[in-house]
């Protein structure tokens, strides 16, 4: 990451530089999300940049729909983005929708072309490209650009009316064709869309373009700081030209900053669209997805999510960031906070031979081996307990220190145990151990007369709960996509493998998006909709370990 003590934040100290000078009295952001698909890790970047830029300064924030574009738009993603911001932990001021601006933007345009600066054209969407030039060469008038007030003022009031197909006309800003800044050479300001819109309903048939809807949009609002990521840094001078011709009372102002991106993660609202369409995934929110929602799903938390965004900065120069560093901040919420438990993912029958037969003790666990606070709990022994299969090997290679044939080890929270022989089925399949176990190395009973080299964990078999515990990986990788090939074809066919194995009893009846730290399998959170009372489901948020350094990112 580039500079990373004063790119931290480059916008807070053009903030509190206004302030500072008196160009401003109190700040004011927005975040405006279309509704056009759920959130993501990206979105929140801007979420927190958003909401805690006017925190920080004692200025407030609006969350306002970029509702412009009916065809896309749904009540759907209007109720989950409200939901997400919440969940993250921000309220805003205002809850705003560009919709809601529909006339007093018409009534500007209006007073647009009453100032010449305005027309309306009827060249296709293909004739405008062509006439609009390169980077070289300056762009051709349309023919319509001559077209008298009255005439505009006559066309546009039929376009708002009805009277023209989809595509026939646009309104288009008088600017200049043969600007080096091509989003100056007459940009689209309305088109005709004969669409359904999710509030406004058949009210209107013309809907406004972003690059006129937003700043003036923002200047109704008295937004100081309008932020956005760096694509639209090419766009500023058409977003100070509108705030101008519109004669707009409050003038914001446009500043750019580079969106997030993260390694092996797909930050296109397209694509994730696809992904739900085609039922690659269970929806916005499946854990796999970089959604709020899946993110919120999988086990993240807010405070996890709004960390990770302090550490990677606000910067003007793109970067890529490590999908690790998410995980770490994930890990440092949890390390304190989630229950320390056992799961058996992969389950092995181990029957301790010199057990009594019938007799169940319970030993005492510490909840959280850093954290005393969390106190302790009670787990039962028997004689039959389940173990993790990848805990035994029968010919395991040197400095294998788990169970294997006549070798001891420790059962986390429990006693030692050796492994005496081994129960095949026929087709050779190992499927339980014979173990014998010594009553004098309880644990906490200080013993320390022999030392063994493993640690394993284990559940005991007759009140075992069963579970299912999902793994992921990448649903697609970066790798993959650089191939060229289409986008459904780069699916990770492991991104999510499940495994049916067992939890401690006392984890009977847990709610869903409780989180836990299995030990050694790493944080787990319980699926809040699949997991139910007979059968807990888990979602891995993360391994226990990496070895990623974030001060070295
Ligand atoms: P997508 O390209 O995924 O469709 P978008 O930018 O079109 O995303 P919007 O709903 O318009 O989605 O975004 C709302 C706000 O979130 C905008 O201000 C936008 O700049 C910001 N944003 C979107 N993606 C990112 C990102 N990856 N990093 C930072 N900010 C982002
Ligand atoms: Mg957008």
């Amino acid at each position: 990451m580039e500079n990373k003590t004063s790119s931290s934040n480059f916008i807070k100290n053009i903030v509190a530089e206004d302030l500072k000078e008196g160009r401003v009295q109190e700040i004011a952001t927005r975040f405006p999300p279309e509704p056009n698909g759920y959130l993501h890790i990206g979105h929140a970047k801007s979420i927190c940049l958003n909401f805690e830029l006017a925190d920080d300064f004692k200025g407030r924030t609006n969350l306002r729909f970029d509702d412009t574009n009916p065809v896309k738009e749904d009540t759907e993603y209007v109720e989950s983005i409200q939901e997400d911001v919440r969940w993250l932990g921000f309220d805003w001021e205002e809850l705003r929708f560009a919709s809601d601006y529909f006339e007093e933007l018409y009534d500007r345009a209006v007073l647009l072309i009453k100032k010449g600066k305005a027309y309306v054209c009827d060249l296709s969407a293909e004739q405008m490209r062509e006439m609009r030039g390169t980077l070289t060469q300056p762009g051709q008038d349309s023919p319509y650009r001559s077209r008298s007030v009255e005439e505009n003022l006559d066309l546009f009031a039929r376009m708002r009316a009805g009277e023209f197909p989809d595509g026939a006309k646009v309104l288009r800003a008088k600017i200049d064709m043969a600007s080096p800044n091509i989003n100056l050479r007459d940009p689209v300001l309305y088109r005709i869309s004969h669409a359904h819109h999710h509030r406004t309903g058949d009210a209107w048939c013309i809907y406004p373009m972003y690059d006129y809807a937003h700043p003036i949009s923002d200047a109704i609002e008295g937004i100081t700081h309008s932020i956005c990521t760096l694509e639209f840094a090419d766009h500023r001078p058409l977003y100070d030209w509108a705030i101008a011709e519109c004669e707009m009372a409050a003038v914001p102002r446009q500043y750019e900053f580079a969106r997030l991106n993260v390694t092996n993660t797909v930050m296109s609202k397209r694509k994730l669209k696809l992904l739900v369409d085609e039922n690659v995934v269970d929806g916005w929110d499946d854990p796999r997805m970089p959604t709020i929602s899946g993110l919120r799903r999988k086990g993240f938390t807010p405070e996890s999510i709004r960390a990770f965004c302090r550490e990677i900065g606000v910067a003007k120069a793109y970067s890529v960031v490590d999908e690790r560093m998410l995980e770490h901040f994930i890990r440092e919420d949890l390390k304190l906070k989630a229950l320390r438990t056992m799961a058996v993912l992969q389950p092995l029958k181990v029957v301790i031979t010199n057990y009594p037969e019938g007799q169940t003790e319970l030993l005492e666990a510490e909840n959280n081996a850093e954290n005393e606070e969390m106190g302790k709990r009670q787990i039962p022994f028997s004689r039959e307990i389940y173990i993790e299969q990848d805990d035994f090997m029968e010919n395991p290679p040197a400095k294998y220190f788990r169970l294997f044939p006549g070798n001891e080890v420790r059962l986390k929270h429990a006693y030692f145990i050796t492994c005496q022989e081994v129960i095949k089925d026929e087709a050779g399949n190992v499927v339980e151990l014979r173990c014998t176990y010594d009553p004098e190395t309880k644990s906490g009973s200080g013993f320390n007369a022999r030392k063994v080299k493993g640690t394993i964990h284990w559940v005991e078999a007759s009140q075992a709960v069963p579970a299912d515990f999902r793994l992921f990986e990448p649903l697609i990788t970066n790798e993959a996509e650089e191939e060229d090939k289409p986008f459904l074809e780069c699916i990770n066919p492991n991104s999510q493998v499940v495994q049916s194995g067992f939890v401690e009893p006392n984890m009977k009846g847990i709610a869903g998006g409780e989180k836990f730290q299995f030990f050694r399998h790493g944080y787990f959170n319980v699926d809040p909709k699949d997991s139910t009372a007979d059968k807990l489901v888990f979602n891995r948020i993360v391994s226990m370990k990496s070895s990623f350094d974030p001060s070295k990112a």
